[in-house]
């Protein structure tokens, strides 16, 4: 029998591990990527290589491991990550709706996929800055996300690079898949744009595993509303939409809530995408979560939100948007000194945006773009709403609230009575797209009948449906890898006509 030759588009984490999975089935694989060299890799070189999966204990651990002889190992305690722990992490995200079936796929596939990437030479460590505490000499984990790829983003990425050229696999840059070549119903090949023009390439299947559509701004107008295409994007600028619209034009089916994304409130003056010459930790600067400790206020001089409704952790993913409904687009965060040492480090790094003075009056006066008059009320009238018997702790949700106003805070709600104040400028910026392709439990593209289209399957964030109104940190580059497995196997497999 000939070998099966399937074309992946793209060269993040999804379609790498699909790439993979194929030629572990024999299949010959070529893997376009849209972008230059160094540009490669998609959102997946922006992250932290954080991956989120179902373990039963400290056991499950030790095969993903680095360096599993680390003495630190023996003082540390991962706890599990059962498989129900998981599902409900999700369900608190799909406001209302059932676990999908690409959600259980995740979920019941998480573990077996991080070890296969293991045998791949695909290693992991612990994430003892940013996960863990130190208890009686222990180092406790909480929170179910434990490991993180060596070298995060970058690592994984080169890691999954390295596993795919072992195997055989060849990649083509500056090369974007254009349409698909379909006969009778059935993948025939792709076209692609490289730098000698257009070419045609025969294939028995192809994979899309090009991102979503976060960076285009038409396609978020389009399908997220008018908004969303004044949203700044923080990864890759290559993340065009390309694969779902070749994917529509061959029968697929956009699926999943149409405006599903993360969002994250982001410094109003940061760059129109984001920045891989710098390293993970300064790449993040721009962000601004610590709305809690503060308020914020829009053009209009109002707050809009409750910024004090839970840990930042439930809703930081959530407020960009309500910040982008915001009119102009964006909103200031205020602050005054009770609470300066505890903004995240980022409100201090060297090209953050704010203003400062010594009275809330001045302050105002140097917010620009707000109702001033409107922004002075909206203070002095959350002021003297606080509850100044409750006391204020950052660490549980305090109950330290304002009462009787339109829009309470719920927790953490301190009087902003103490210079020097500090309001920072902020808008929204976009992570990545939750709607994507309709696939089955093989990651086949399904058209309007729910029928696979022969030889066309797709993962990662091209996949639709796997995550609704938000999702727990970890869980992209996981389900990528997951889907990105089950696209290579079932396109290496697949019987072709
Ligand atoms: C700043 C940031 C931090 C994040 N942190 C985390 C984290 O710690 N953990 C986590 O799980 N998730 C995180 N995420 C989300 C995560 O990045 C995504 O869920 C995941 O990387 C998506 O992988 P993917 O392979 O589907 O897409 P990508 O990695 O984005 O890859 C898509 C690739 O397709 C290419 N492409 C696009 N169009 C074409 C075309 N027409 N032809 C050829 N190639 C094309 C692109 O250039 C790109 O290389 C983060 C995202 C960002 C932006």
């Amino acid at each position: 029998m000939s070998k099966k030759k399937v074309i992946v588009v793209g060269s993040g984490n999804a379609a790498l591990c699909a790439g993979i999975a194929a030629l572990e089935k024999g299949a010959d694989v070529l893997m376009v990527e849209k972008a230059p060299e160094q540009e490669a890799g998609g959102n997946s070189r922006y992250t932290a290589g954080a991956m989120r999966f179902v373990y039963n204990g400290n056991e499950d651990l030790m095969p993903l491991l680095l360096n599993p002889n680390d003495e630190k190992l023996a003082h540390t305690e991962f706890g599990a990550y059962p498989k129900e722990k998981f599902q409900q992490d999700l369900l608190n995200f799909n406001g209302g709706m059932p676990l999908s079936m690409h959600q259980h796929i995740l979920i019941d596939q998480s573990y077996d996929t991080l070890k296969w990437m293991g045998e791949h030479d695909i290693r992991f460590e612990p994430i003892y800055s940013r996960q863990s505490f130190e208890k009686d000499g222990k180092f406790i984990f909480w929170g179910g996300l434990t490991l993180e790829a060596k070298g995060e983003g970058v690592g994984l990425v080169e890691a999954e690079m390295e596993a795919f050229k072992r195997l055989g696999g060849e990649i083509l840059f500056e090369t974007a898949g254009e349409e698909l070549m379909i006969e009778d119903g059935k993948i025939r090949g792709l076209i692609c744009e490289g730098p000698k023009g257009k070419m045609e390439i025969q294939a028995d299947a192809v994979i899309l595993g090009s991102g979503g559509f976060e960076a285009n701004a038409a396609l978020r107008e389009k399908y997220m509303g008018g908004n969303w295409g004044k949203s700044k994007v923080r990864g890759t600028p290559h993340n065009t939409g390309k694969g779902l619209e070749m994917a529509l034009a061959a029968g697929g089916v956009f699926h999943g809530i149409e405006d599903g994304c993360h969002a994250v409130p982001m410094d109003l003056n940061m760059p129109n995408y984001g920045n891989l010459e710098i390293p993970y930790i300064e790449r993040k600067h721009y962000r601004k979560i610590c709305y809690f400790l503060g308020i914020m206020l829009n053009a209009d001089g109002h707050r809009f939100v409750d910024e004090g409704e839970n840990f930042r952790n439930y809703t930081y993913a959530q407020f960009g948007r309500a910040i982008l409904n915001q009119p102009k687009q964006f909103a200031w965060q205020i602050f005054d000194k009770k609470v300066d040492s505890l903004l995240y480090s980022e409100y201090r790094f060297w090209d953050a945006s704010f203003v400062e003075a010594d009275t809330l009056e001045e302050l105002v006066g140097k917010l620009e773009g707000v109702d001033k008059e409107q922004a002075m009320k909206s203070i002095q009238e959350y002021n003297a709403a606080v509850d100044q018997e409750s006391g204020f702790d950052p660490t549980i949700l305090d109950g330290k609230s304002t009462k009787g106003l339109r829009l309470n805070k719920t927790n953490w709600a301190n009087t902003l009575d103490t210079p020097p104040y500090k309001a920072y400028p902020v808008t929204c910026g976009i992570t990545f797209t939750y709607a994507g392709l309709k696939v089955d439990d093989k990651a086949a593209v399904l058209d309007e009948k729910d029928k696979p289209i022969e030889g066309l399957y797709a993962c990662g964030e091209m996949v639709g449906g796997v995550f609704y109104y938000g999702y727990p940190g970890g869980s992209g580059l996981t389900s990528g890898a997951v889907f990105g497995r089950l696209a290579g196997y079932s396109a290496a497999e697949s019987k072709t006509s």
